[in-house]
Parts: C-alpha cells; sequence; structure tokens
C-alpha cells in the first residue's frame, strides 16, 4: 500500500539549541526558480522537509515527473535538516556577516521589496583559504532566513554520483525550487567550474553546462527564490563565465587576533579549563595564521592533554576528578600544530579579492 507523500520531520539539533526560525518567513504564491515547479502545497511545507523519505513514499504531484530514486537521494543526502547554524555561531567575520544579511537573508524574507535595483544577485561566491567559515555561513544563511539547505561538493558530483551528475544537477534544482526558499551550497566550486580545459571529459563538460543553465535560471527574486552559493579555496580557477554568474563575492578570510580570541573562547567552553582571559590572548597572539579549523584542531588535541596525562588511570577515574585544561596543555599541542594555509596562498587570496571581490 502506498502511502500519501508525508513531509519528514525536522530533526531538532540539541547540542546547538538554535533558534528554530525555519518556516517563519513570508512565501510569494509563485512558482520556482530554473525550474518551473509549484510551490509545496499545505500538505508538503518546507516548514518540515527535514530527514529520510523512505521507499513507499509517494512524490508530490510537482516532482512526479522526476526520477524517483534520485529525488529521494537528493532528499536524503543532499539536503540537509541537522544542525541549525546561527551567525552568532560564526566568530568574528563581522563583515561578511552584514554583507550577508543585507544581499541575501533580506531578500529571502522579503522578495517584495528587493526589487529592480535592490534586486538580490543570483549567485554568491564564498573564497577564502581553507577553514575560514565558509560551509558555517552558507548554513547561517539557510537557517535565519529560513530556506531549506541542499549542500553537495563539486568532487561527488563528478565521483560519487559518477553517470547520473548532469541529471542530478537538474534534479537538485528542480527539488530546490519545489523547497523554496532554498540554499544550494557547492563546496570547491572550482572544480565544477574550472576554466575548460582539452583534457575534460564529456560528462564533467556536461555537468558544467547543465549547471550553468540552472545557475541562469535561479534567483532569490524574478523567479523564485532559489540562491547558489559557491565556496572555493582556488577562486583563480574560475573563468570569467562562472565570475559573472556569481555577482557578489566575498573574501572570507583567516580570523584576525580578536578574532582567534574569541574563538578560542568560544570553543572551550565545551570542557572544563582554567585558562584566564590573559592566557586566552596570548594564545591568540602565538596562533598567528591559524585558521578556525586550525584553532579547533588545536583545542581537540590540547583538550586531550588531561587525559593523555593520566595514563591507564584515564579509564577508571570519576569525571569530576579529571583535571582541567590549562594553558600548559596548549602549549605543548602548539609545539606540534602548524597553521595549515601557507603565507604565499594569502597573497593571491588577497590580489583575487583585489580584482574582482565585491565585498560591499
Ligand atoms: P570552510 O571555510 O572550509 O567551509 P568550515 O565553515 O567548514 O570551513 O569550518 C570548519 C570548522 O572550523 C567549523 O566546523 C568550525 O568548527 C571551525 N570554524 C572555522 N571558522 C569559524 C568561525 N569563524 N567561527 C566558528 N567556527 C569556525
Amino acid at each position: 500500500l502506498k502511502r500519501k507523500f508525508q513531509p519528514p520531520k525536522r530533526v531538532e539539533n540539541s547540542q546547538r539549541g538554535g533558534k528554530s526560525s525555519v518556516g517563519s518567513c513570508p512565501v510569494p504564491k509563485r512558482s520556482g526558480g530554473g525550474v518551473q515547479i509549484a510551490r509545496p502545497t499545505s500538505s508538503s511545507s518546507r516548514a518540515d522537509n527535514g530527514a529520510n523519505v523512505d521507499d513507499q513514499e509517494e512524490l508530490p504531484e510537482e516532482l512526479q515527473h522526476l526520477d524517483k530514486e534520485l529525488v529521494k537521494k537528493i532528499q536524503n543526502e543532499i539536503m540537509e535538516s541537522g544542525d541549525k547554524i546561527t551567525f552568532d555561531d560564526i566568530a568574528g567575520l563581522d563583515e561578511a556577516k552584514q554583507t550577508v544579511q543585507e544581499v541575501v537573508c533580506w531578500p529571502m524574507k522579503r522578495p517584495d521589496l528587493f526589487t529592480g535595483l535592490r534586486r538580490a544577485p543570483n549567485g554568491l561566491l564564498l573564497y577564502g583559504p581553507p577553514g575560514t567559515g565558509k560551509t558555517l555561513i552558507g548554513k547561517a544563511i539557510a537557517h535565519e532566513s529560513g530556506a531549506t539547505f541542499f549542500s553537495i561538493s563539486s568532487s561527488s558530483l563528478t565521483s560519487k554520483w559518477i553517470g547520473e551528475g548532469e541529471k542530478l544537477v537538474r534534479t537538485l534544482f528542480a527539488v530546490a525550487a519545489f523547497r523554496q526558499p532554498a540554499v544550494v551550497f557547492i563546496d570547491e566550486i572550482d572544480s565544477l567550474l574550472t576554466q575548460r580545459k582539452a583534457s575534460e571529459n564529456e560528462a564533467s563538460r556536461r555537468i558544467k553546462t547543465e549547471f550553468l543553465v540552472q545557475l541562469d535560471g535561479t534567483g532569490t527574486t524574478g523567479q523564485g527564490r532559489v540562491l547558489v552559493i559557491g565556496a572555493t579555496n582556488r577562486p583563480q580557477e574560475l573563468d570569467e563565465a562562472a565570475r559573472r554568474r556569481f555577482t557578489k563575492r566575498l573574501y572570507i578570510p583567516l580570523p584576525a587576533e580578536m578574532d582567534r580570541s574569541i574563538l578560542l573562547q568560544v570553543m572551550l567552553k565545551t570542557n572544563n579549563h582554567i585558562l584566564s582571559i590573559e592566557e586566552v590572548q596570548k594564545l591568540a597572539r602565538e596562533t598567528d595564521g591559524f585558521s578556525g579549523a586550525d584553532l579547533k584542531a588545536l583545542c581537540t588535541d590540547a583538550a586531550m592533554g588531561p587525559i593523555r596525562q593520566l595514563g591507564d588511570r584515564a579509564l577508571t577515574i570519576d569525571v569530576k576528578d579529571v583535571p582541567a585544561i590549562s594553558y600548559k596543555h596548549f602549549r605543548k599541542s602548539l609545539k606540534g600544530t602548524k597553521p595549515s594555509v601557507a603565507p604565499s596562498d594569502l597573497i593571491q587570496y588577497e590580489e583575487w579579492d583585489k580584482v574582482y571581490g565585491t565585498n560591499r
């Protein structure tokens, strides 16, 4: 017996405890983005579009012309419902946060206000060193504008989804249009939209063409509200056609000393530690060139310090007797940790930003 399509329940993330503003913004009575698809009906609203879709469920009418297996895969593997990241969860990056609020979040919430000259960009490019919060920003945009978040990396388009890449791109945008407002986050966008090389195979060329077609048909105003966010550590690999489509291009740099101090304080909150504020500030000075992800790795290693110190006793000790994490543990961990981004790479990002960045 076939059951009627029941949108799966959204899974709350107990660790983050973020606001659940999803579903709170107005929804215009309009059909989809790049692919013309009607809005979900009340039985399949985007407010509860969370987790897995099982085999028995029928697709909503608007999606029935699509490959059912592929739609299910997209809903189960690419559509995310877990982390509710807010802008408050992202340390530093104040300018970037302010800009995306204005140019992306508000138009997603009020498409009727952002028309004409105020029209929002169809594509947002976030570029900079790895581990600086680009994915977090994508998630926060989706969460704070009440949008469904779809996340895929370019490498998985050409490897995991081998043979189905082109169809997957088309189906993904169709599902996103149906679930709008939606954010489609494409990590490593450079490898999808890289400058054409003679060695490029037919399959990747077709995926790229399909993606550009879909990108041209999306937008947060006009046809629908599907925002494409591309993230890259190698912006210089994008060709002119790709750059032109990402009309907003934001540099997400390494955290400055002040931001590192905030990041360290946020990360330390989750465990018992005895670092004074002066010691945290000292650590922030000592971690020049570290990305957010590098700092997280440093904190994770330092947090193991008290356990290492206990040796075998760690297996029997009472939790309350475990020594607190101290500056000494961080010093030890720092000896074995290096920033993952080379200074020469930073110069390249800054130069690309000067030429192609649209920070305002
Ligand atoms: P990328 O820029 O490569 O997309 P991510 O957004 O995936 O980086 O960040 C990797 C991890 O590093 C995050 O899960 C988080 O733990 C940490 N991190 C990086 N930047 C920040 C930041 N600005 N605020 C909070 N955490 C951060």
